[in-house]
């Protein structure tokens, strides 16, 4: 089934799925997991409409390229175009946020990174980009201070909260917006926090956003 943009209450969502812009290393922690450098500006990549899949009940990983890891995320749906966005165009350009996960095949990756290749086989495959629904930006508490946490088989594996981001949310989205337009329909995924890790078919996730969303889902 091909993916549409859905909000939680159900209520109509006319905007195109577009390109999804991510950023790496946007938590100190994770970074650190990782043995990477804190970037001193937000290093960004792109995934292509193509990756994009609904979360509903099922993730399905792919087989035999080795580990896929789970990066739990905080995603924002753009309802403007933004370029060079002042943070005020920022804010009244995000029209949702939900929950997404930026799977990564960590083998393929890591090779990628031993010889200065870019990462796109590694991030931007069919499917690595399963998305939420949206939180429409009104219902939202405050997307500075989000809880987001991932467990993996009734264990807490990530727990992060948007106020520990490098780049915080306003920020990131006016910084995307001085490399790449954002348009409607577009999204943006904020960066993981620490406890990214594989999955394996048959794994049970519940994805959480305090207090906004819970999800639970298979691995395929
Ligand atoms: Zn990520």
């Amino acid at each position: 089934m091909s993916y549409i943009h859905r909000f939680i209450d159900g209520g109509p969502c006319d905007l195109p799925l577009g390109k999804v812009v991510c950023v790496g290393r946007n938590y100190a922690a994770h970074a650190k997991e990782l043995n990477n450098p804190v970037p001193s500006t937000p290093m960004l990549f792109i995934k292509p409409t193509t990756a994009v899949v609904a979360i509903d009940d099922a993730v399905v990983i792919p087989k035999g390229k080795g580990t896929c890891h789970h990066e739990l995320e905080v995603s924002v749906l753009i309802g403007e175009k933004l370029t060079n966005a002042t943070l005020e165009s920022v804010r009244e350009g995000i029209v949702g946020y939900g929950l997404g996960l930026d799977l990564t095949l960590r083998d393929v990756q890591d090779r990628l990174k031993e010889k200065g290749h870019p990462w796109e086989v590694a991030k931007a495959f069919d499917g690595s980009c399963p998305l939420t629904e949206f939180v429409p930006t009104g219902q939202v508490t405050d997307p500075l201070t989000l809880d987001l946490q991932l467990e993996r088989n009734g264990v807490l594996q990530q727990k992060g909260n948007t106020s520990d981001m490098i780049t915080g949310v306003f920020d990131l989205v006016a910084f995307m917006s001085t490399q790449f337009t954002l348009l409607p329909g577009d999204v943006v995924m904020t960066g993981t926090p620490a406890g990214v890790g594989p999955l394996e078919s048959g794994d049970e996730l519940t994805l959480t956003l305090e207090p906004h969303l819970k999800r639970y889902i298979s691995v395929v």
